[in-house]
């Protein structure tokens, strides 16, 4: 049952309404960014944000999370919203008056404006509790930037908080570029891609440069290892679902005439569907260690998985999209025409639990998103704007599939 136009109207007033107060909460984060795992400071202002909206609040025990369990006047199934809340080894160069206080740190991603919006859904949430049958799962996320900090909630139980497992989980993304101001832009499968890297270490016999036949010479090996990935890429997959493999780094020998022992590879890998990331280890291990064996050396080949692919739910898209047209008309809604080969960790919750996962523009009004700085950049300026569509978008997520849940 979608949700009346009366409720939609109400989230978008207070939405606007608490704006300030928000925009308050996001500058006292942005002043005191954090890196990784442990965000004590910021920890610590989201606890006290929350603390007077009874909540079930539970804290991390291997990072500092936050999860908060708001419970509906009637009973029903549990939701999810997530806020990322780490930021970046940066050094602020935005011009705004709430510039990072601590140097070389700097909330150049947004998650600022994730973990202010969160607590804003909570707070519109938290005033409607007599419309809700069941269960909201707050999720304030350290890490995202690399560390993987949602898997380590997963695996500390953040989709069970509520005493059952979520149904439904949603997040959203702010973007200081990009999409122009007041839109919200995403797309049904695939939304971002997995990012893994890998090291290839070619092992060979050193020797005399000009006695190769009395060494194992690892250079040439390595060379056809780096053309025959580009090889199996074109070759090996679909052009419609893609593997982009980079060799970043070679590393080998000293001088011109000594013929090392070993060469190293250093290599990122993106894929776009769960299918190709399944099966691209074993494919990029066998192609180096038989090429290494082809000429009687060997290949020990290190590949470490980075975020999986970034899927939304299609029914929950559909939703997402409904809802951001339902709150802020046709125009604030743009299917995204392709993924972004950046890759993000909330990935992890999408892979257990349908949701979605879509970007909101926070360019600054009258700037051109085409040429703004963009996330993680020096300059990138987010606006507090965002802290009305989010948090709105958020709220009427959560209300709508609960809503849904109850009418069956
Ligand atoms: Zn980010």
């Amino acid at each position: 049952m979608p949700l009346s136009e009366q409720i939609l109207a109400g989230l978008r007033a207070d939405a606007s309404a608490q704006l300030p107060q928000v925009a308050e909460l996001r500058h006292a984060l942005h002043r005191v960014p954090e890196i990784g795992l442990d965000l004590p400071l910021t920890q610590q202002i989201v606890l006290d944000a929350l603390a007077d909206l009874d909540l079930e609040v539970s804290t991390g025990t291997a990072l500092s999370s936050v999860t908060a369990v708001l419970r509906g006047a009637r009973p029903g199934p549990a939701v999810l919203l997530r806020g990322d809340m780490d930021a970046l080894p940066v050094t602020e160069d935005s011009g705004e008056d709430f510039t990072s206080e601590h140097v070389g740190v700097m909330h150049a991603c947004g998650h600022d404006l994730h973990v202010a919006g969160l607590v804003a859904a909570a707070r519109l949430l938290a005033a409607r509790r007599d419309e809700i049958a069941g269960s909201v799962v707050l999720m304030f996320q350290p890490g995202e930037e690399g560390d993987g900090g949602a898997e380590q909630m997963i695996a500390e139980g953040v989709l069970d908080a509520a005493g059952e497992r979520v149904v439904a989980a949603y997040g959203v993304h702010v973007a200081s570029a990009l999409l122009p101001t007041g839109v919200v832009s995403g797309r049904a499968g695939t939304e971002m891609a997995a990012a893994d890297s890998l090291r290839v270490t070619v092992h060979g016999k050193g020797g005399h440069g000009s006695a190769p036949h009395r060494a194992l010479d690892p250079v040439p090996v390595a060379a056809e290892i780096v053309l025959a990935l580009q090889a199996m890429v074109t070759r090996r997959f679909d052009a419609f679902d893609p593997v982009v493999v980079t060799v970043g780094a070679i590393l080998a020998g000293t001088t011109n005439n000594v013929i090392p022992e070993q060469a190293e590879l250093q290599v990122t890998v993106r894929t776009f569907s769960h299918a190709t990331w399944e099966v691209v280890p074993a494919m990029i291990t066998t192609l180096c260690e038989s090429i290494a064996a082809a000429h009687g050396l060997t290949a020990t080949v290190d590949y470490l998985r980075g975020y999986p692919v970034t899927v939304n739910d299609s029914d929950e898209l559909d939703r997402t999209a409904r809802l951001t047209r339902e709150l802020f008309g046709e125009q604030a809604w743009q299917t995204m025409p392709q993924p972004l080969a950046g890759a993000e960790d909330f990935s992890y919750v999408l892979e257990q639990v349908p949701g979605s996962f879509v970007f909101v523009s926070a360019t600054p009004a009258g700037v051109d998103a085409r040429t703004a700085p963009y996330n993680h950049s020096a300059q990138a300026v987010f606006s507090d704007d965002a802290l009305v569509i989010g948090p709105a978008l958020l709220a009427a997520l959560a209300l709508d599939r609960l809503g849904d849940a109850a009418a069956r």
